[in-house]
This record gives C-alpha cells, structure tokens and sequence, in this order.
C-alpha cells in the first residue's frame, strides 16, 4: 500500500521562521507530499490563516475544567488546527506525562476529529540495556492504535543532535525499529497507519531516511527552523515520491 509522506515541523517554543506565512512560504502543504506545522498556541490563527494545514502541540483530553494554563482537543479543531502532538518526549519529560496520558489524548484527539500524532521512543540507556522493543510495546499498548492514528517513532537519544561525533539514528537503525513498530500494529492498520521518524531529520539525511520502506515521513524539530533546510526536507519527499 501506498503511504502519503508527511513531513511535519514541530517548532516547539520558538518564533515562527522568516517568510513561514508569506505566498512562497516552504512549510505550505502540497499534493504529493503533506507538510503539517506546529507552531506555539499563540501562532496558530496565523498560521491557519495563511492556509498552512496546522496542529497544535498538545491538547487536554479533558473538554473543560479547571486545567489553568492546558486547551481541550475540541477547542483545538474549533480554532481550525487539523491535527495535535500527543506525549512528544519534551511533554513526557517536563509535564510528566505517562503512556495513559497519551492515549488518552489520542483518543480525545479522535472524537475531536483531530489527527494524533502521537510520540514515542526509547532513552539511551533504554536503548543501551537492551531494553528499546519492551519500551516501545508499554508505549504502543493503552494507543488507540485500530483507529487512524499518526505515530511518529522518536528515539530520545538522536533528539536535536548538533554534535558530529553523536550522530542521529542510521537509516538502518531507524528502519529496524519501525518494521518492529509495525509488526505491533494491529493487523488491518499495519499497512495503512504512517509512522514517521523524528529525530535529528535535516536535508543531508532526509533521502536516505524516507527511502526506507517502513519510513512514512518525519517530525523535524532543529531543521524545522530554518526555512530553507525545511524546502529542501519537502523537495526530496516530493522527489522520492513522484519518481515512484
Ligand atoms: C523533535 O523534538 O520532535 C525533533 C525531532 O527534534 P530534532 O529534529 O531537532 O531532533
């Protein structure tokens, strides 16, 4: 089966990029290959405005109460936002949130009618200790995983690496442990649920990632940033996609 690329730009807590929201803009979607932003709470309308396909960061499950400072999923998609971050590992790590927690914003984010993207991977010494497939089963099992859902396989430890002498996730690391996430999967989704991987993703290795054949797409954080690498990331999806 034919999976669509998506390449998704998780801006995190950072101002939007130069020219994000103008005509030529490089994080517009296109169709060939879908680009999905993530900017701060407070950029959304912009970015929806300017007809980029927007999600948000993280969303409540909860639909109202006394939550001081969260958003519920439904007041997400009223804004215009078509889909959401669940448990990124900065929400896991800082926010405390548990593998229950995400599930249950997958599926608030569902009923919503928002796509779930949802986060996931092991630590370095998760990884180290043998340890990284009984992670990602723990992570993988309270998820709505019968329903559409996104899933975006984050391995902590190729996060935002600048350093040369640490590199990102190989390629061939990187499709060992999709083909294992998709073998979890229940039978009639694991052809057709898209598993991006996000992790150090910038143009030098946008090719080599998205060729693997469990590899649907990326969430790019650093690169996200900065525009012309993120052309460049969607140029090579679209490439790769209509020389298939
Ligand atoms: C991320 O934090 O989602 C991410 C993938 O960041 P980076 O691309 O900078 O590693």
């Amino acid at each position: 089966m034919d999976r669509k690329l998506l390449i998704a730009a998780n801006w995190k807590m950072n101002p939007v990029p130069d020219g994000a929201f103008e005509q030529d803009s490089p994080y517009k979607t296109h169709s060939a290959v879908d680009v999905y932003v993530f900017p701060t709470f407070l950029d959304l309308p912009a970015s929806i405005e300017s007809k980029i396909i927007t999600g948000a960061q993280f969303g409540r499950a909860e639909e109202t109460g006394a939550f001081t400072g969260d958003v519920s999923m439904q007041m997400i998609k009223e804004a215009g936002c078509i889909a959401v971050l669940c448990g990124h590992s900065d929400r896991r790590a800082f926010h405390g949130e548990s593998n229950e927690d995400v599930a249950a914003q997958a599926i608030a984010a569902l009923e919503a009618e928002l796509h779930p993207i949802v986060c996931f991977g092991e630590t370095e010494e998760e990884r180290d200790s043998g340890k990284a497939e009984n992670v990602i089963k723990a992570q993988l099992k309270p998820l709505p995983t019968e329903s559409d859902i996104i899933l975006a396989y984050e391995p902590i430890w190729a996060i935002s690496r600048g350093d040369p002498n640490k590199p990102a996730a190989t390629s061939e690391d990187a499709q060992e442990m999709h083909a294992f996430i998709r073998s979890q999967l229940p039978e009639d989704k694991r052809e057709s649920t898209r598993i991006l991987y996000g992790g150090s993703m910038k143009s030098e290795n946008a090719q080599e990632l998205l060729t693997q054949p469990d590899i649907d797409g990326g969430l790019v954080g650093g690169a996200s940033l900065k525009p012309d690498d993120f052309r460049k990331i969607v140029e090579t999806a679209i490439k790769l996609t209509t020389n298939n």
